[in-house]
């Protein structure tokens, strides 16, 4: 099991914010900016790489969502950023696809 799997399961505490049938976010333990949310499907997908055409209503589904969480915590207006690391060169050290929501700072470009 992943470990989003355990925190959707409540078998390791995280601060949750949002859940439905398909999803759920929670707050970045390891938070890159003062809003840092992963947005993580309950269906395994394990990187965007492995994502299936019957996977379009969920990855639409997550940004979304990350709209929705970004007004909810504030950062609508201030501007936010949506990240996907997909892969050893992109930073993945997750196996189980999520969308990152980052915010309530000016945040870099292009990103290190
Ligand atoms: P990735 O590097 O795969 O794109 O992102 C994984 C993210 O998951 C990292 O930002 C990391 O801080 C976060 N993370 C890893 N383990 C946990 C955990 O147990 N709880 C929470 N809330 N976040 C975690």
């Amino acid at each position: 099991m992943t470990i989003f799997e355990k925190i959707a399961k409540r078998e390791i505490p995280a601060k949750i914010i949002w859940e439905d049938d398909d999803a759920i976010a929670f707050h970045d333990v390891n938070p890159q900016a003062p809003v840092h949310v992963l947005i993580v499907p309950k269906k395994v997908i394990p990187r965007l790489s492995d994502a299936k055409e019957s996977d379009r209503a969920i990855l639409g589904k997550l940004l979304l969502v990350a709209r929705d969480l970004a007004k909810k915590l504030g950062v609508e207006q201030s501007g936010y950023r949506v990240v996907i690391n997909s892969g050893p060169n992109a930073g993945e050290s997750v196996p189980h696809l999520h969308v990152h929501l980052l915010g309530k700072r000016a945040l870099a470009w292009p990103p290190g």
